[in-house]
């Protein structure tokens, strides 16, 4: 059924269009106000290396038996690969989950371009900060190295911009020109850069954006769309539902909310059976009137009789700033704000808000998995 994608209607698509507009104007004031209040703060410097951070953490010692002179860590953190920074392990800072819509040739609304995405991965590197998964954030399993940060990314809409193939001579590769291709060839040389993140998911809705592309959009072929979502699974990324084609669920009865988000739910299946869908976010941040059918609900096929059921431990917000630590007693993984970028929608104001220690400062990991590092907030 997933063959033949369902059109979005007419008169959602433009109703559709005027929300985003005005939510991007909306977003872009804020993130503004974020912009100026951040202007003061201090930079910090990375640690010189690995070894020096990993060393900060190493918290006891014993002498060796023979001889009494060589010291030995009882208790040897993993050491960081690549740039850590200098603040103090604290795991129940904040958690920066990072928004990309397209990537494409410039900046615009919800849209950021190919270089600066390319940037924004070098800066949260050189920051210390690595990718983790959204199942390990929500099983606190953040296993990070000391010193080091986790960030979520979560890319939007599966358009053809973030996951492109080109076919050559017969064999279809990753564009390199794509968000995931540009993703790929930034980690290639940084084992340390796991591949992980969230790839929210139309399937049926205009302009390719149906599992990255179909209908020669972009180049993309209808037949290649369940190969890429079984490519992204193999890499390390997970899937996460975005409905089907992107409805404004607070202009909807019960009833179609949960078709919208069923279908999607469904659609996946089709591509990955038996996958577990572990996060929904919200086309345009916009909440069901009846909220908890964001996480959990069931669709009837009238045809086929079939029925579907969602659901999800974590629901995703279109803004609201970095997200608390899974070890925050306030942590509701219903309701993850996440950082959009886009024109007006800087990246780098926000990490600097996290540039300090204690409250509101970012997550540092203390390297060992066994232990919860920091003050609670
Ligand atoms: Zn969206």
């Amino acid at each position: 059924m997933y063959s033949t994608p369902l059109q979005m209607p007419s008169f959602a698509r433009s109703r559709a269009r005027v929300t985003l507009s005005a939510l991007a104007a909306l977003l872009g004031t804020a993130c503004g106000g974020t912009q100026g209040s951040d202007a003061a703060a201090a930079e910090r410097p990375l640690a010189a290396t690995a070894a020096d951070a990993a060393a900060e953490f190493t918290d006891s010692v014993r002498l060796d038996g023979a001889g009494g002179d060589t010291v030995r860590p009882t208790s040897v953190a993993p050491a960081a690969t690549g740039p850590v920074t200098t603040l103090p392990p604290n795991e129940y800072g904040r958690i920066p989950i990072v928004e990309y819509h397209l990537v494409v040739d410039a900046d615009a609304s919800y849209a950021v371009s190919r270089e600066r995405f390319r940037a924004e991965l070098d800066t949260m590197y050189a920051r210390g900060y690595r990718p983790i998964g959204l199942g390990e954030l929500l099983d606190k399993r953040i296993d990070l190295p000391a010193g080091t940060s986790p960030v979520l990314f979560v890319f939007d809409d599966a358009s053809p911009s973030q996951f492109r193939y080109v076919d050559e001579g017969g064999q279809l590769v990753v564009d390199p020109s794509s968000a995931l291709g540009i993703w790929l060839d930034f980690a290639k040389d940084k084992p340390e850069w796991r591949h992980r993140g969230a790839f929210c998911l139309l399937s049926g809705a205009e302009a390719g954006r149906s599992f990255f592309g179909n209908k020669g959009i972009e180049g993309q072929e209808t037949a290649w769309r369940f190969r890429k979502l079984a490519h992204l699974d193999s890499l390390g990324f997970e899937l996460c539902n975005h409905t089907l084609w992107h409805a404004r669920l607070d202009k909807y009865d019960d009833a179609f909310v949960q078709e919208q988000i069923a279908r999607g739910e469904l659609a996946i299946d089709s591509a990955m059976p038996g996958y577990r869908v572990r996060g929904f976010a919200l086309p345009l941040g916009m909440w069901p009137k009846n909220r908890p059918l964001a996480w959990a609900g069931s669709w009837t096929d009238a045809k086929t009789k079939r029925m579907t059921r969602y659901a999800y431990d974590a629901v995703f917000e279109v803004a609201g700033g970095p997200a608390r630590s899974p070890h925050d007693p306030q942590f509701n993984p219903r309701s993850l704000p996440r950082i959009p970028l886009g024109k007006g929608m800087p990246l780098f104001p926000t990490l600097r808000t996290l540039e300090k220690e204690g409250a509101g400062g970012r997550y540092v990991s203390d390297g060992d998995p066994a232990t919860v590092a920091g003050t609670k907030q």
